[in-house]
């Protein structure tokens, strides 16, 4: 028996200056969501598509919209998914929520001509809570953004630990994660399923076994090559569905290119 496919996607900041990778416009945002919702898809949160790949029950197709980080945008990013009738997930850095310091990390590159720095001010806590509130799920993104991968064993279960738990103190619950930069090797997600997480979502390419902790995600912020989302989004799915997956994303990552940039 084959195991359903989930279309995951990962998008970052909702933003008409910010060039991509990070940024995404709202119009090819909503050409994306437009093109799901024309193929029928239904939209769960991350933890949702979890608990019902478990019980059985997942709708024939299912998209999961994901948004990292937790940036302010993403207030706006949820008014623009529910003109398709869609809720989000939104993974958020606690500390940064915590603090309200703008986000800073190793690879969150300032572009050329500088576009207000305002717009890497993270979500507060009364804005996640609106969020939950409109049906959006909130994970976390670990505390301060760190490459998990390269932690020491408690460092790494600091971070996870230490996140879940403002998130379950702030919203009252928090069963997901997505690793900051997409990364989370076996040890990772061990240290992740023993922090308390359900599910949690890289941005890799396939992989090879089904396993909650490692679900894989299409990065239409990111700089993946048609290549590799093949590979991708080839597991364990009937030929059928490959095919149309497969196209799906070929369309939406062209339709990023397509969209003129605001400067
Ligand atoms: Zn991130």
């Amino acid at each position: 028996v084959s195991a359903p496919h989930v279309l995951t996607l990962a998008y970052h900041l909702l933003s008409e200056s910010w060039p991509p990778p990070l940024g995404i416009s709202e119009s090819t945002l909503r050409s994306h969501l437009g093109l799901l919702q024309q193929r029928g898809y239904v939209g769960l949160t991350f933890g949702e598509a979890e608990r019902r790949r478990r019980l059985g029950e997942l709708p024939d197709r299912t998209v999961v919209i994901t948004f990292d980080d937790g940036y302010a945008s993403t207030l706006r990013a949820r008014e623009i998914l529910a003109d398709y009738g869609y809720r989000g997930t939104v993974f958020v850095a606690t500390d940064f929520v915590d603090s309200g310091e703008p986000f800073s990390w190793p690879g969150l590159e300032l572009p050329s001509g500088s576009p207000s720095l305002s717009q890497l001010a993270s979500l507060t806590w009364p804005e996640c809570r609106a969020l939950l509130e409109s049906g959006w799920e909130i994970g976390s993104h670990t505390t301060e953004h760190g490459r998990l991968t390269d932690l020491e064993d408690e460092i790494l279960r600091d971070h996870l630990e230490r996140s879940r738990a403002r998130i379950v103190e702030e919203l009252g619950s928090c069963d997901t994660v997505a690793y900051p930069y997409g990364q989370a090797d076996r040890r990772v997600a061990k240290a992740a399923a023993e922090a308390g997480y359900v599910a949690g979502c890289t941005c890799s390419a396939r992989h090879d076994v089904d396993e909650p902790l490692r679900r894989p995600r299409i990065n239409l912020s990111g700089s993946d090559t048609g290549v590799r989302l093949r590979v991708q989004l080839s597991p364990l799915t009937e030929r059928v569905r490959r095919t149309e997956l497969i196209r799906l994303a070929w369309i939406l990552r062209r339709g990023r290119s397509w969209t003129p940039r605001d400067e």
